[in-house]
């Protein structure tokens, strides 16, 4: 291969001079990803110059030419791939891991709210707790250095979803913020009681409060509790939309219309918004304008909707996706995550967000050298401007969070779903990945055993 990497190597630690304060971290000779403007139609990628990447006090300090600068530790990265953290912007750690006990056998997204409301009867705080640890730990494996999860907030489970996931903020820390979303799945008007369970994490110290207006009596009404909610503890909001195959709710109207009327923009994400690409390019370029104008977020989640969505289409089955190239196209933000992972809403899933990336290049057509670097930034930057975390691009004196890819270029990273080498996070490796490959049968072909 022609630009196979070198192995990994921990470089001695250089000296302090007298003057320059010591690297905490140098990973030397990484390879950052094409700016996409260096892409041309049928022409073949100029390989980017390998860099240095030297982090301090938590943030990347210097990119450059860094040999022989003070360093308490050096990683020689041998031009491997190497992205901002993985910003998981939507995932549902409590109903995580229940496809054994919880299956769906239709694959709608009508039976997967009923099992799953039935399997949430008998969660316990340690249940939940277990099931959340497991994929939070394939998330930070993953290369994941941020997260945002709902926790669903309603007369069934009560808070024990909350009082599950609130001390994994603390205890997973050092390798990812976490972010947590009272989540009123179950609707608030139809099911008495949530709003002030929603109003009780919030006081304890929940994120954000987060809404399902598709699924109550009266959707512009729980909006409003929403917002009302929002105001009142100064949190974001985060809506899961329009989850449907036809244009028949189209409800992130009236979340952009409450965003900008009570001067919530850039504070409001919406999740799903599939029947946007129901809508006639026209009437779906105004209400993406709409969007655009309340600074929502709109989070693609490509596993759940393409398995949810298109199951009334006997031929020419919908794929069911928001229309992520026009958002991008119109300037909204526009994130790619999880959402769920092995249950009946997702029968599939490890919470690795290039898993993401890879399906919106096939399932939303973003196949191009630029196309592939927007899918990455909608699992890095993207996501992390939508959780107002602050621009984390791979620059000076932005965060340390970084992943080392067992790949030499993009296309290898996020095409190719590649391993993860290193994670780092705030300037300090927190993954290591060492794997072999013995491969025998080599060895027995050249000896005609
Ligand atoms: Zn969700």
């Amino acid at each position: 291969m022609k630009r196979s990497p070198r192995p990994l190597r921990d470089d001695p630690p250089g000296h302090a001079g007298p003057v320059e304060p010591p690297f905490d971290l140098v990973l030397g000779a990484c390879r950052l990803p094409n700016p996409p403007a260096t892409a041309e139609p049928g022409r073949a990628v100029p390989e980017t110059p390998l860099v240095d990447v030297g982090c301090r006090e938590g943030a990347i300090a210097e990119i450059g030419a860094l040999a022989g600068r003070p360093a308490r530790r050096t990683i020689d990265c041998g031009g491997r791939a190497v992205t901002p953290g993985l910003v998981e912007a939507h995932i549902h750690l409590d109903k995580a891991l229940l496809s054994e006990r919880a299956p769906g056998l239709e694959g709608t997204l009508d039976e997967a709210i009923r099992v799953t409301g039935h399997a949430k009867r008998r969660f316990t705080v340690d249940d939940i707790r277990t099931r959340a640890r497991a994929v939070l730990d394939l998330a930070v494996a993953h290369g994941t250095t941020a997260m945002r999860s709902h926790v669903e907030v309603d007369p069934i489970v009560g808070l024990k979803g909350f009082e599950a996931l609130a001390p994994l903020r603390d205890e997973y820390r050092p390798a990812l913020d976490l972010q947590l979303c009272a989540f009123a799945q179950e609707g608030i008007l139809q099911s008495p009681g949530t709003e002030a369970l929603l109003r009780r994490a919030l006081r304890e110290g929940a994120d954000l409060v987060g809404g399902c207006p598709y699924n109550d009596t009266d959707a512009r009404a729980q909006i409003d509790i929403v917002f009302r909610l929002a105001r009142e503890f100064d949190v974001d909001a985060d809506f899961h939309a329009d989850f449907f195959d036809e244009p028949e709710h189209l409800h992130v109207r009236y979340i952009a219309e409450q965003a900008v009327r009570l001067g919530w923009q850039g504070r409001v994400a919406v999740g799903h918004v599939t029947e946007l690409d129901a809508l006639p390019v026209g009437e779906q370029d105004a209400v993406i304008a709409e969007i655009r104008a309340a600074g929502l977020g709109v989070i693609t989640l490509p596993a759940t909707d393409l398995y949810l969505m298109g199951r009334g289409d006997t031929h020419k089955v919908r794929r069911g996706l928001a229309p992520a190239k026009r958002l991008l196209a119109g300037g909204v933000a526009v994130a790619a995550a999880t959402n769920n992972v092995r249950n009946a809403f997702t029968p599939v899933g490890n919470a690795d967000p290039a898993l993401m990336a890879f399906l919106l290049t096939v399932g939303a057509h973003m196949g191009t050298r630029a196309e592939q670097a927007q899918a990455l930034a909608m699992i890095t930057t993207e996501p992390a401007r939508m959780l107002r975390l602050g621009d984390r691009a791979l620059a000076e004196g932005r965060p340390a969070d970084l992943v080392v890819w067992e790949a030499a270029a993009l296309d290898e990273a996020v095409g190719g779903v590649a391993p993860r080498r290193l994670v780092v996070k705030s300037g300090r490796v927190t993954v290591e990945h060492r794997h072999t490959v013995d491969e025998p049968w080599r060895a027995s072909r050249a000896s005609g055993v």
